[in-house]
This record gives C-alpha cells, structure tokens and sequence, in this order.
C-alpha cells in the first residue's frame, strides 16, 4: 500500500545539523549530532520512521492498524507521532513513575498509555505489550531486539554524518546505550565508507539515587541510557570498543552547560558530550570524535536537570 502523503512529512526532512563544539575555551572540540531537531524531539523519530515505514511497504500495518511499544519515553513519542500520520493507533506501555511530560506528549500525539508495575521495569512493560498485542493482533516495533533500529541509524545518521564532517574523516563514534542502535548503527554505518572509527559507549556512573527498578532508565538521573534490556548491543559487534564512564553529576552539568550554550537538549546530550570531550583530549587536537545530542529539554522540566533552574529567582 503507498504511503499516506498528505500528512506524513517525515519523508521530506533534511539532515540534522552536525555541529562543532566545544564549551570550554581551551577544550576539546566534539563534532555533535543536533538529533534534538527531529519532529519529536528526539533521533527516536528515526527508528520509528524506518520500522513503521518498512511494515508498511511489507503489508504489516495499513490505516487502522495497532502498534504498540514499551518505551519509558522518547521511543514511544516519536512511534506515536510517526503512528498519527499514518493513520494507525498506537499504545505505549511504560512502567508506573514516568515523567509526565512523556505521557502527556504521547496523548497529545493521539497515543494510548498502559502502565506496568514499577516494580517488574522495562521487562514488564515488553511482556505487556506481547500480551495486548495477541489480543489486538498489534504491530510490535520492538526496539530492543528488532535490528532494524540499528539499521536506520547506519542507513541515514551514519551517512549523514559521513557527508558533513571535513574530509569524511571520524576517529571516534560516542554515545550512551539504551537499545543500543545508535552507538551500533552509526558505527557500523561510518565503517563502511572505509573509515575505522573507535566506539565508544559513554557510561553513566556513580547514580546518585539509586533507581528504584533496576535495570530500568526511566527512574535513574540520565533517562534512556540504562535499560540493560537490548538484543542488538553486542559489544562483539563493535571491535575495539572502549567504554568512558561519566559521573551523573558531570553529565548533568555538561547537559546545563551545553543549554547555556544555547543547545536546548536533555540529559543524556551531557552524557554523550562529556564522554566524547574526554575521547577526544584522549586523541590529540586534530582527532574528529562525534557524538550524538539524542532529545530535547522539554521533557525534563520536572526532573533533576532543571534543579537549579527551579531555585533562581
Ligand atoms: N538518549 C535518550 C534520551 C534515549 O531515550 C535513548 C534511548 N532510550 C538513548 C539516549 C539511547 O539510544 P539507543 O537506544 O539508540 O542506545
């Protein structure tokens, strides 16, 4: 079936930007994906429009059709906007004590939420969302295992970033693992143009609250980054990986950092940076080390970033 036209625009959006740059003045120089430019907020909106538009053209989905996903966030939106302009119903299935902001964005987005109990984490939410989707005879884009996110990473940022860093030179890929299909499809993406970047995956450390589920990003202080439920990250995929581990202190003061620079971006966009500015003291001054800025601010409003904001008069 071809693809609605009239509402769906995703098909007619440039590239993101990728931006040098560097926050201190004697500091490094990081080559950074502006994903926060996306419709939705956040590189999600790629991964949802790959898989959904793939379903599409094989005949899984049609006008009508259910999809439904476990996501503690930025997934979810982006499925829910990409779902509205096709036409289909979408319902995110989250753990109880997500950020607000995230479900009222998916109603907005004319999305369905189902809450799980906070205490089975994101593995309760993709049992649900197996279970309704039986049910309903639902779509299922499973982020967390279907290959397909990486691949919409190598087949467009990867390429993108390959046509607009000088010289089609990149030394090093960085970023925070969620699913993984970033870190994985960008490095996978940027090798086969002949380049042998290092991978990097930016860790958080040193939770200063514990998270209430384990294994569940949603309640840590770097949302998106700490699922620990991927079957598509396979560190023996990606040779050579190295890992930089980032206090959440420091990410969430790089994120503060990169805002006051003018990037409205969210938690795990300090993560990142902070990991790849320390890649690329690693590797001298003329190393091209790139890294992703994954989602907007927005959707922080009530969470730990905001803090000092909160308290300013
Ligand atoms: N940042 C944010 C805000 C996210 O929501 C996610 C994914 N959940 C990531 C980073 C990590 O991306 P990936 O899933 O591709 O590893």
């Amino acid at each position: 079936m071809k693809l609605p036209q009239l509402n769906a625009y995703l098909h007619l959006l440039g590239p993101t930007p990728l931006a040098p740059i560097r926050l201190e003045d004697e500091g490094p120089v990081v080559w950074c994906k502006l994903e926060f430019l996306n419709p939705s907020g956040s590189t999600k909106d790629r991964i949802a429009r790959h898989i959904l538009t793939k379903a599409w053209r094989e005949g899984h989905i049609r006008p009508g059709s259910v999809v439904l996903e476990a996501s503690s966030g930025s997934t979810s939106i982006a499925m829910a906007l990409v779902s509205a302009q096709f036409g289909m119903r979408f319902i995110a299935v989250m753990p109880e004590g997500v950020s607000n902001e995230r479900v009222l964005m998916i109603r907005a987005l004319g999305g369905e939420i189902r809450l799980t109990p906070k205490e089975l984490g994101i593995r309760g939410s993709i049992a649900e969302t197996e279970r309704l989707a039986a049910e309903c005879h639902g779509f299922l884009p499973c982020q967390f295992s279907n290959p397909e996110n990486a691949t919409a990473h190598a087949q467009a940022t990867a390429r993108e970033v390959l046509d607009q860093i000088p010289g089609g030179q990149v030394d090093a890929v960085v970023s925070g693992v969620g699913t993984g299909g970033t870190l994985l499809g960008l490095y996978q993406g940027i090798r086969e143009s002949g380049c042998e970047p290092i991978p990097v995956h930016a860790r958080p450390v040193d939770l200063g609250s514990t998270p209430e589920v384990e294994c569940c990003s949603f309640s840590s202080r770097i949302p998106g980054v700490l699922d620990c439920v991927s079957q598509i990250f396979r560190p023996e995929e990606l040779p050579g990986l190295q890992v930089i581990e980032v206090r959440d202190k420091d990410a969430l003061a790089t994120t503060r950092n990169l805002m006051r620079h003018g990037f409205p971006v969210g938690a795990s966009s300090g993560l990142n940076y902070a990991a790849a500015a320390e890649m690329a003291r690693r590797l001298g001054p003329t190393a091209q080390v790139v890294t992703v800025l994954p989602d907007r601010m927005e959707r922080y409003f009530t969470t730990e970033v905001f803090e000092p904001m909160r308290c300013a008069n």
